[in-house]
C-alpha cells in the first residue's frame, strides 16, 4: 500500500512538474505579459511538487515555502492584469505575502520544537494566505466568465475549477489531520490533485479541438446573427460594427476592428480607433496577438482584425481559416450595403432633380405658352403664312413640354406624399373618350384608335383629370410603341364590381424579362427598336401609383413582336368588393358584363 501511495505521490508530482514545463515552453513561445504571471505561478507550483519528493532539509523547506507562496501570489498578480486590484488590496496582498513567508521560514527554522498547535497555526496561516491569493481570483474569474464569449468562458471556468480543487485539497489535508493520513485517503486526494493538471493546462493552452467544441453552441447563434447582419444591415457603418462584434465573439477575442484599403479604421469594438491604427502599424511582435483576414471593399482590399486579450488563446490555424471565411461573408455584405446605399442615393438625387427641374422649368414654359397663344391669336400683330405655321409647331411643342413638366411635378409630389386626389363620381366611358381626344393629335395615317364602349354608364369614383391622364398615357404609349402602325383598341368594361379600361396595340410588345422595369420610376425598356423613341419612364410609374391611390391598379399582358394590352382597373362606384389586382385577360375575351352593362354595337373609330 505504501508503495502505491509513493507511486501516486510521484505521479502527481510528475504531473505538476510536466504542467510547469509545458507552460514554461508555451510561455516562451508566446510571451504574453499577463499570461507570464500565470505561467510563473504554475512553474513555481510544479517546482514545489518536484522538490516535495526530495528528502527534506532546512534550506530546501525554506525554498519550498517561498516557492509555494509565490505560486499563489502570481495567480493573484495574473488576476490583477485581467481585473485590476484596488491599491489597498494590492498592498495588503504584498504584506500578506511577506508575513506568510516570514512565518513559514520561522516555522521551519525556529518552531521545530514548538507545540503542535503553534506549528499547525503557522501551517494554517500559510494555506489560508495561498488560498486567498488563488481563491479570490478563482471566484472573480468564474463570475467574470459569464459575460465572455464561449472560448474565454470555458477557459476561465477550467482555471477556476482547477484552483478551487487545489484549495479544497489543501484545506481538507490540513484540517482533516490524522483521519486523512490513511493510505487510501492519500491516494484519493493525490489523484484528485492530479486531475487538476489537465484542467489548468487546458485553460492555459486549449487545443483547437476543444476550442471548436466550446464554440459550437455559439456558432449557431452566430450563423443566425450573421444572416441577419448581412441581409438586413441598413448601411455599411452598421454592418461593419456588427461584423466586428461577431468576429470578436467568434474567435473568443477581446477586441477587433476593420480597416479600409488605406489602413483607416472604419469600425472597432473593444478598442479605440487610434490604438487599432497603432497596432496595425506596429512591429510584428506586438501583432502576435492579432489575426487578420482580407475584406474586399469597393475602394480596395481592407482587413478584418481581431485582437487577442490577456485571456485569449493564441490563435491557431483553425481560428485563422474561420476568420477568413467570415471575412468573405462580410465582404459580400459590405458590397450589398454599398450597392443599396448607392441606389438610395441615386433615388434621392432623382427626386431632387425632379423637384428642381420641374419647378424651375414651369415658370419659363408658362411665359412662353402665354406668348405663343398671343401670337396665335394675333394679339402681337399679324403673321405671314410661314410665321403662322411656325407658331403652330411652337404651340404643339410647348404643350408637349408642359405635359412633361406636369408629369415630373406629379412624380415629385407623389414622392413627397403631397399628392391629393379630387375624387368625384364619373362615367369611365366619358373619361376614356376625353383621353382619346387628348391624344388625337398624335394619331397619324398608320394608326387607328377603336373605342369599344359599353352601352350603360360605368360609374367610378375617381379623380377624372388624373384618370384621363392615365388612359391618355396608355393610348399615347400604344401609338408610340407601335411604330409600324396598326389598330389600337380602347375597351371599357365593368364586371363584378371592377371597371376596366384595356388599351391594346399591335406594336412591339415587351419581352418577359423587361416587365419588372415598366412600372418603376424612370423605368424604360431600351431596345434597338425603342432607343430612338423619346420618353421619361414616368408615365406608367405615375399611372400605376395613381390607379392604386384610387383603389385600382394597372396590369399588362404582352407578347414580344405582337403587341401589348395595358389594363387600368378601378372599383365600380358603390361596389362592395375592392379591386383585386389579379391577372387580366386580353380585351374582348371578357364578353360577359356585370351590373346590367352591355357593350354598344357601334365602334367609335378615329
Ligand atoms: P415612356 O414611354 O416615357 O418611356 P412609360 O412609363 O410610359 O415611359 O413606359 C415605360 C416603358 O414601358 C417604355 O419606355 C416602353 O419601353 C414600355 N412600354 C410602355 N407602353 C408600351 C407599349 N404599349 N408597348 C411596348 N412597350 C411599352
Amino acid at each position: 500500500m505504501t508503495l502505491a501511495v509513493t507511486l501516486v505521490q510521484d505521479l502527481t508530482a510528475a504531473g505538476f512538474v510536466a504542467l510547469g514545463l509545458a507552460i514554461a515552453y508555451r510561455w516562451y513561445r508566446e510571451r504574453g505579459r499577463a499570461q507570464g504571471k500565470l505561467a510563473l505561478g504554475l512553474i513555481a507550483l510544479g517546482t514545489v511538487a518536484a522538490l516535495g519528493r526530495v528528502p527534506s532539509s532546512v534550506p530546501l523547506s525554506v525554498l519550498l515555502i517561498v516557492l509555494f507562496m509565490l505560486s499563489g501570489f502570481f495567480v493573484l498578480l495574473f488576476r490583477n492584469e485581467f481585473i485590476p486590484l484596488g491599491r489597498t488590496a494590492y498592498r495588503a496582498a504584498w504584506v500578506l505575502l511577506g508575513v506568510s513567508i516570514l512565518v513559514g521560514i520561522l516555522d521551519v527554522v525556529a518552531l521545530q520544537h514548538a507545540s503542535p498547535v503553534v506549528v499547525s497555526a503557522a501551517g494554517f496561516l500559510l494555506i489560508t494566505s495561498w488560498s486567498i491569493f488563488t481563491g479570490e481570483p478563482t471566484f472573480r474569474f468564474w463570475v467574470a466568465s459569464n459575460a465572455l464569449p464561449a472560448v474565454q468562458k470555458a477557459r476561465m471556468r477550467f482555471l477556476s475549477l482547477g484552483f478551487a480543487v487545489l484549495i479544497v485539497i489543501l484545506f481538507v489535508d490540513v484540517l482533516g489531520g490524522g483521519a486523512l493520513q490513511s493510505p487510501s485517503a492519500v491516494i484519493v486526494t493525490q489523484l484528485l490533485a492530479l486531475s487538476v493538471v489537465p484542467l489548468i493546462y487546458v485553460s492555459f493552452a486549449p487545443p483547437p479541438l476543444l476550442r471548436r467544441i466550446w464554440r459550437m453552441g455559439e456558432e449557431n447563434e452566430l450563423r443566425a446573427a450573421m444572416q441577419d447582419l448581412l441581409i438586413f444591415s441598413p448601411n455599411r457603418e452598421d454592418l461593419a460594427d456588427r461584423a466586428v462584434f461577431w468576429a470578436v465573439r467568434l474567435l473568443g477575442a477581446t477586441s477587433g476592428f476593420i480597416t479600409d484599403a488605406n489602413g483607416q479604421v472604419v469600425a472597432s469594438v473593444g478598442i479605440d480607433a487610434d490604438r487599432a491604427a497603432n497596432l496595425v502599424s506596429s512591429q510584428a511582435e506586438a501583432r502576435a496577438q492579432i489575426v487578420q483576414a482580407p475584406v474586399h471593399m469597393a475602394e480596395g482590399q481592407g482587413s478584418l482584425a481581431v485582437v487577442g486579450g490577456r485571456f485569449t488563446p493564441l490563435f491557431g490555424s483553425d481560428e485563422i481559416s474561420q476568420l477568413r471565411a467570415y471575412a468573405n461573408s462580410v465582404s459580400a455584405g459590405l458590397e450589398r450595403a454599398r450597392v443599396t446605399e448607392r441606389l438610395a442615393a441615386i433615388e434621392e438625387h432623382k427626386t431632387q432633380f425632379l423637384n428642381l427641374a420641374s419647378h424651375e422649368l414651369r415658370g419659363p414654359v408658362t411665359v412662353i405658352r402665354g406668348y405663343v397663344s398671343m401670337l396665335e391669336g394675333g394679339l402681337l400683330g399679324n403673321l405671314n403664312q410661314r410665321g403662322r405655321k411656325a407658331v403652330g409647331v411652337m404651340a404643339a411643342k410647348v404643350s408637349e413640354m408642359n405635359e412633361l413638366i406636369e408629369e415630373m411635378i406629379e412624380a415629385a409630389r407623389l414622392e413627397e406624399g403631397g399628392l391629393t386626389l379630387r375624387t368625384v363620381e364619373a362615367d369611365l366611358r366619358d373619361v376614356a373618350q376625353s383621353a382619346a381626344a387628348t391624344v388625337a393629335a398624335l394619331v397619324d395615317v398608320q394608326h387607328r384608335i377603336v373605342m369599344d364602349l359599353p352601352e350603360r354608364r360605368v360609374r367610378v369614383n375617381v379623380d377624372p383629370d388624373r384618370t384621363r391622364t392615365i388612359i391618355a398615357n396608355l393610348l399615347s404609349n400604344a401609338i408610340k410603341y407601335s411604330p409600324a402602325g396598326g389598330e389600337i383598341t380602347c375597351q371599357v368594361r365593368a364586371r363584378a364590381g371592377v371597371a376596366r379600361v384595356a388599351v391594346t396595340d399591335e406594336g412591339l410588345g415587351i419581352a418577359k424579362e423587361h416587365m419588372p422595369t415598366l412600372f418603376t420610376r424612370f423605368g424604360r425598356v431600351i431596345t434597338p427598336q425603342t432607343e430612338h423613341l423619346k420618353g421619361t419612364g414616368l408615365g406608367l410609374f405615375l399611372g400605376r401609383q395613381l390607379a392604386r391611390m384610387q383603389g385600382g391598379d394597372i396590369t399588362v399582358a404582352s407578347v414580344e413582336g405582337k403587341g401589348s394590352t395595358f389594363t387600368l382597373q378601378l372599383p365600380v362606384a358603390g361596389a362592395a368588393e375592392p379591386v383585386s389586382a389579379g391577372p387580366v385577360g386580353a380585351p374582348g375575351s371578357d364578353g360577359e358584363l356585370g351590373v346590367a352593362e352591355r357593350p354598344i354595337a357601334t365602334r367609335a373609330t378615329r
